[in-house]
């Protein structure tokens, strides 16, 4: 099944077998024969001892990964076990383990091309079927799964694939109407057509009304001229471009009869099937990055392109073959929204691949610390499990339980998205932006503590963790800068608090109907029952939202009566929108992983339930705004740190079952996560 690959760094597994035999027996032989060489007698050396001995939990690690995978698991380990099979995913053997990961070693040039022949692997294999042409919710699911699961391999190979379904595909799809789906989606499906997408430009990335790619009509040839008039229109980082895509999606503000329309999208050939760039389109390299270069993102120059008039996505609005503007929605602004909203889909694929990152990470770490022994406390004693550390323990634990936390986030956020009707289009768009932010921060967040976490093991790439900082760093910045999708969050509540105030209704939707209700009062005195309640949870979670909300608008309002223009007024007021995006996001997260505990029941019921407490002492840890506000007294806030050290303990025996249920195949682990003094022995080499 696995076809031949001309990669110099993979052999096949048989070779791996036969080279491993004949380095075992080099090894035997040479320490027969020759004295002179130290003996590495096991009995002087530390012992490896499988962290499974002395850690077991008493619930059943697949009933958590159904909660914490949520959908098409054995979707997930088909793909898996395509991934493992072939030699395009550079299996390597280390410690009597396969391990598969992309080799980093390589060139820019060959890593893309190597990112082109895993998708050529998984595309004969049936992998993206109906990822286009099917729209029902179970496809959507399986597809956003097998993202996640490429994704876990390697960021380059998701994003390629991501750029090309999600964000061409995902452009033909919403921003299209029938004659493009007609035209495109079963060739794009197919990779007849490579897509991508051109939105960005080296003058404007998070405000794309800004951009300055100009297309006007000719209504002589019914044709749309499309031009770069400056450096700073130049398509930049357009994933894709530098190297394989035939056509692009291009963002550009359309002029008729002189009038600027506002932003559209049409569709471009960039270059023909051979792979030849198109007249006048110019392409050049973005060049190697810190992380990704998998893909090969490109920069693009318009120099009079002529396309079809049926080439102008016309979801919302359209121009007539004798060049008349016409558009339902007559307000540019309401346009531009109404023409974006749909696609969410690209924040929602990188919320879950950043947590499927997490776990990985969280994987290696906690596996390693279950193995790993420093330091003895008394002389000739036993040296320490880095994991019996309650320091160690500190620093790992909380990012597991908000891990879990986030990944029933993410399963809720794509369970509403596959069955989306347009009244969700709002909702979707602030959780996806509140999610995207907040998840890929944890990611990053996650990763180093791990990365410290294993020592100098964490620096080596065949361990994963390290490097995967560099791979995953993006993720806070494309699909929409994290700061600038935080702010956007807060703008919606904001929106949602004034429209409740003026109409005198009730706040409907976002979850924020607690707001309804009468204010929370919280004991005063904190007990650990009181932490670990979920009626204090919420309560105190709840608490926060609505008083920032309360105080953000407030201080608005305060900018405003001053003179300040109402724009201006909420980017002066970025410290409490800052906080009230995050309460709002913390308290949705709350809300679901508490939700997903009560659909559990028994052994896993109360790891769930430490984990929950775990999520919410660690927020009220960190954020200052308890603090600041005084929604925790300063010796409360003494209780909730003893708490943590507390709950650490409680978790510390189910960590290894927690980090199992993850669904993670060993071989997407590394070394340290499994017998890292055979990994590293002489005859390993
Ligand atoms: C590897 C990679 C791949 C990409 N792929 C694609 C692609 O395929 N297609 C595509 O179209 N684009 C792509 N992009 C572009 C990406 O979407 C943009 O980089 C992103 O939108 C940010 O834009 P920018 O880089 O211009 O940063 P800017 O918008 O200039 O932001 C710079 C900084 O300013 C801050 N900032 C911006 N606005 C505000 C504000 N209002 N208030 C406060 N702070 C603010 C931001 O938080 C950020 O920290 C890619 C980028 C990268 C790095």
């Amino acid at each position: 099944m696995a076809p031949a690959t001309s990669s110099s760094s993979a052999s096949a597994p048989s070779d791996q077998v036969s080279r491993r035999a004949s380095i075992l027996a080099r090894h035997l032989q040479n320490t027969r024969n020759s004295n002179q060489l130290p003996s590495l007698e096991s009995s002087i050396c530390l012992q490896y001892s499988p962290a499974e001995i002395s850690n077991k939990s008493d619930f059943e690690t697949r009933d958590l990964r159904r909660l914490m995978d949520g959908h098409n698991l054995e979707d997930r380990d088909w793909l898996f076990g395509l991934m493992l099979q072939s030699n395009f995913f550079c299996p390597r053997s280390r410690g009597g383990k396969v391990f598969v990961s992309a080799d980093y070693n390589q060139t820019m040039e060959q890593q893309r091309e190597m990112t082109m022949k895993r998708i050529g692997y998984l595309l004969s294999l049936g992998v993206f079927e109906g990822w286009l042409t099917k729209r029902d919710p179970e496809s959507e699911l399986r597809k956003l799964a097998f993202l996640e699961c490429v994704g876990s391999y390697d960021h380059s190979l998701a994003i390629k694939i991501g750029v090309h379904f999600f964000l061409w595909g995902g452009a033909i799809q919403f921003f299209g109407t029938k004659r493009h789906h007609d035209k495109w989606l079963k060739d794009t499906e197919n990779y007849l057509v490579k897509g991508c997408f051109a939105m960005s430009e080296l003058g404007h990335g998070s405000n794309v009304r800004g951009i300055e790619t100009i297309t006007t009509y000719d209504p002589k040839t019914q044709e749309f001229v499309i031009n770069t008039p400056c450096e700073s229109a130049q398509k930049y980082w357009i994933g894709g471009a530098a190297n394989h895509a035939t056509h692009t999606i291009v963002f550009s503000q359309l002029y008729i009869n002189g009038c600027n329309q506002g932003v559209h999208a049409f569709i471009a050939q960039i270059r023909d099937a051979d792979g030849t760039i198109c007249p006048n389109i110019r392409i050049a390299d973005c060049g190697h990055k810190i992380g990704l270069n998998g893909v090969d993102n490109g920069r693009i120059w318009f120099d009079n392109v002529r396309i079809p008039r049926e080439n102008l996505l016309n979801s919302v609005a359209d121009v007539s073959p004798d060049g008349q503007y016409l558009s339902a929605i007559k307000d540019p602004d309401q346009r531009f929204a109404a023409f974006l909203a749909p696609l969410t889909s690209g924040r929602i694929t990188i919320a879950a691949n950043s947590i499927y990152v997490s776990k990985i990470s969280l994987a290696i770490a906690i596996r390693y610390a279950l193995t790993r022994r420093a330091f003895s406390l008394s002389p000739n004693g036993p040296e320490v499990l880095l994991l019996d550390y309650p320091s160690h323990q500190r620093r790992l634990l909380p990012l597991l339980a908000k891990t879990c936390a986030m990944s029933c986030g993410i399963n809720w956020l794509k369970s509403i998205y596959v069955k989306r009707t347009p009244e969700a289009i709002k909702m979707i768009h602030v959780f996806s932006s509140a999610f995207k932010a907040t998840f890929t921060w944890h990611n990053m967040r996650t990763l180093q503590e791990c990365r410290e976490a294993c020592g100098g093991q964490g620096l080596k790439t065949e361990n994963r963790v390290g490097h995967l900082k560099g791979e995953f760093d993006v993720q806070s910045t494309f699909e929409g800068d994290n700061n600038v999708l935080m702010q956007q969050v807060s703008k919606i509540l904001l929106a949602e608090y004034m429209a409740a105030q003026k109409k005198k209704q009730p706040f409907k939707g976002l979850g924020l109907e607690h707001m309804n209700g009468p204010c929370p009062v919280l004991p005063g005195q904190l007990t650990r029952s009181d932490l670990r309640s979920s009626q204090f949870q919420t309560a105190i979670l709840c608490l926060r939202e609505r008083d920032l909300l309360n105080r953000f608008a407030a201080e608005v309002s305060l900018y405003q009566a001053q003179g300040e223009s109402k724009e201006y007024a909420v980017i002066l007021s970025y410290q409490l929108a800052e906080d009230l995006a995050r309460a709002f996001t913390d308290r949705a997260i709350y809300k679901i992983f508490l939700e997903a505990e009560m659909t559990s029941s028994g052994p896993l019921k109360n790891v769930l339930g430490l984990l929950r407490s775990m999520y919410v002492v660690t927020i009220l840890e960190e954020d200052a705004s308890f603090l600041r506000y005084g929604y925790l007294s300063p010796d409360n806030a003494v209780v909730v740190r003893k708490e943590v050290v507390k709950l650490c303990s409680e978790l510390r025996p189910h960590v290894l079952s927690v980090v199992n249920s993850f669904g993670i195949p060993d071989a997407l682990l590394s070394p340290i996560a499994f017998d890292w003094v055979d990994a590293n022995s002489w005859s390993s080499i």
